[in-house]
């Protein structure tokens, strides 16, 4: 699977990217909740490149992606990401959570130790964001 990262598949989400001296808005990305790396969602990768084209001969600094591509807000987008960050952040946490067990009992079951690990430590870092944002 190409988006998996630190152990599992990353979240999908909407974000803000930066490139080419342009600020985008309203892109869908897909994010580690572990190293934090993002990265454009591979759907509009190149529709990304169109826009910064389109901005720059426009002479903008910063656009919005969703007005350029309003499918971004069907629901059915993600849909093959496990998890998506909806603004809900206690519930991707949770899910991730639930994701992260289940894939640890499926890597001890094959008897791979090295994503045993990695999902040991996806797992901390998950309950420590976790114990953030309910202590609040
Ligand atoms: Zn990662």
């Amino acid at each position: 699977m190409s988006n998996f990262c630190c152990g599992a598949s990353k979240i999908g989400g909407i974000g803000t990217i930066h490139q080419d001296g342009i600020t985008i808005n309203q892109v869908p990305i897909l994010y580690c909740p572990v190293c934090h790396d993002v990265e454009i969602h591979p759907k509009v990768k190149e529709n990304i490149d169109v826009v910064i084209k389109i901005a720059q001969s426009e002479g903008s600094k910063r656009v919005n992606f969703e007005s350029y591509m309003k499918e971004i807000r069907d629901e059915h987008f993600f849909e093959d990401c496990s998890t998506v960050n909806r603004g809900d952040i206690h519930e991707v946490i949770q899910s991730q959570i639930d994701i992260s067990l289940g894939l640890l009992s499926f890597a001890r079951d094959i008897g791979d130790i090295e994503w045993q690990e990695q999902l040991k430590n996806r797992l901390s870092r998950l309950s420590q964001q976790r114990d953030l944002t309910t202590n609040k």
